[in-house]
């Protein structure tokens, strides 16, 4: 049998564990099992792969030069991925994520130029939609590039996170659009140098416009349209190269990454057309001058006195339990509180912390038994008849303005219900705002008060005075 068929084979092979893998990746259950999956499909795809690469380049000129090229790229390459896998962070894992679909657009990118640069053998009936590939290939490419980079800048906090509000920004895009296509025919029918660069640079400002517009609110939901944009360039790349398995896989990427986003997008009450357009809709907000009144504080003690008390708690834990590495002590806590008799839940919100899920692995880890673990929607009406709420570094996702103030930048988004509780403690360093940048009038209401300090110390405290 030829490399070619056994090559085709091993591709049609690891396409169906793909899909098995997210299959798999749907379920906490089977989740362990489609990262196999994954790593099994990868794996046959990458020799495959290499065995195509040799096959073809055997015997001819430079053949040995390309192919130590490619070694040392991989080596390279996977080395590098190999330690920040190790070193990164659960709190920068979004960022990292965003850094690497940057590497999709720009490979997107380079294979468009490359397609049009090396003048491979095309049938004659085929060169216009060749060209037509090429210049898509960018297009997509481009503004995953640009865009990658602003979402890695912003939830790295190298940029601030607030939406970019460039006069007429809507036109902007729309133009870009109109101007994408009117140069795509152009190039099909006259392959000038000058389009190529025309098109790499008006992808590259669009992809940077379209990111920088959208708000901190909505980053969650740019991280997995960006998945989805980085799908499409490789399944654009897969055409150029004639690769099947790319283009396969190109397409289970764009499209789970687009059906993330739509289900994202309705969690938080966002019109999908909207973010995905670049923050088309959202308004500038005020600057935040209101007066909320005077907040009040509570000591590590005074708080072990309420929760010793208390029938029911609810713990609703956000980015700054990540942050503090607080979920060992907050399951010890837990487990203290237990054995006295008091029914404790967890209550956690689709979108707390910096990935959808982030809790979830935190509790995990501090092995937090799974059935007190709740969802949003699952705790929500019982928050009310909670005695003690333990806000742990949470912030936006539990911000009354998103449910009673239309004008706020995050109204409409769905949140936990807190303040409806007995005694609110809102565990937090200072009066800082959450990662939207709006202020949260939950800290100042008659039955919040504040323990201000690293999470991880007043847990500790806490537990120290029980
Ligand atoms: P927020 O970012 O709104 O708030 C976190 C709070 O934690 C801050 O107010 C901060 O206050 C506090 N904090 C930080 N460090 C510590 C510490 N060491 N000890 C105690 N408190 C600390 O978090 P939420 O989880 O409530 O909301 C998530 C936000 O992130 C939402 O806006 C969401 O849209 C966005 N987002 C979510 C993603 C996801 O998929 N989950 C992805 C990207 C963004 P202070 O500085 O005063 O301590």
């Amino acid at each position: 049998m030829s490399v070619d068929a056994l090559a085709g084979a091993a591709y049609i092979v690891a396409a169906l564990l793909f899909i098995l893998s997210l299959a798999g990746l749907s379920r906490h259950e089977s989740a362990r099992a489609g990262v196999t999956y994954g790593i099994a499909g990868m794996t046959i795809a990458l020799l495959a792969t290499l065995a195509l690469t040799v096959a073809d380049a055997w015997g001819g000129a430079g053949a040995m030069l390309g192919l130590t090229l490619l070694g040392v790229g991989v080596l390279v390459g996977a080395a590098i991925g190999l330690w920040r896998a190790k070193v990164v962070q659960m709190t920068e894992m979004p960022q990292l994520i965003a850094l690497l679909h940057s590497f999709v657009g720009i490979a997107a990118v380079l294979v468009g130029w490359n397609g049009h640069l090396t003048h491979a053998e095309i049938p004659a009936q085929l060169v216009d939609i060749h060209n037509a590939e090429v210049f898509i290939g960018i297009f997509i490419g481009g503004v995953t590039f640009t865009g990658s980079i602003v979402a890695y800048l912003k939830l790295a906090a190298r940029i601030s996170s607030r939406p970019l509000m460039l006069p007429g920004k809507n036109l902007l895009n729309v133009g870009a659009l109109v101007l994408f296509v009117v140069l795509t025919v152009w190039f099909v029918l006259d392959q000038q140098l000058w389009l190529l660069i025309a098109v790499t640079l008006l992808s590259f400002a669009l992809g940077w416009h379209l990111v920088a517009s959208i708000g901190g609110g909505d980053m969650p939901v740019v991280v997995s349209m960006l998945n989805s944009y980085s799908g499409w360039a490789a399944a654009a790349a897969g055409f150029l190269l004639n690769n099947d398995l790319l283009i396969v896989t190109g397409a289970l990427v764009g499209s789970s990454g687009a059906y993330l986003s739509y289900i994202m997008c309705k969690a938080m009450n966002r019109s999908f057309l909207s973010v995905i357009a670049g923050g088309f809709g959202i308004v500038a907000s005020a600057s935040d001058d209101e007066d909320y009144g005077e907040h009040r504080e509570v000591t590590a003690e005074a708080a072990a006195g309420m929760l010793s008390g208390a029938k029911t708690v609810v713990i609703t834990p956000g980015y700054g339990m990540a942050v503090a590495q607080a979920q060992y002590p907050v399951a010890d806590l837990v487990a203290r509180l237990r054995e006295r008799g008091v029914d404790v839940r967890f209550g956690i919100h689709p979108v707390a912390g910096r990935l959808p899920g982030h809790m979830n692995v935190l509790l995990a880890e501090a092995k937090v038994p799974y059935d007190i673990v709740l969802s949003m929607e699952e705790v929500n009406d019982d928050l009310a008849a909670t005695s003690v709420v333990l806000v742990i570094g949470a912030n936006d996702t539990v911000n009354p303005a998103a449910a009673e103030d239309p004008g706020s930048p995050i109204a409409g988004m769905p949140v936990l219900r807190v303040w409806e509780a007995e005694n609110v403690i809102v565990f937090k360093r200072s009066m800082a705002a959450g990662y939207a940048g709006v202020q949260n009038p939950l800290f100042f209401r008659e039955n919040t008060q504040m323990l201000f300090g690293d999470a991880k110390e007043r847990v500790e405290d806490i537990i120290r005075a029980l």
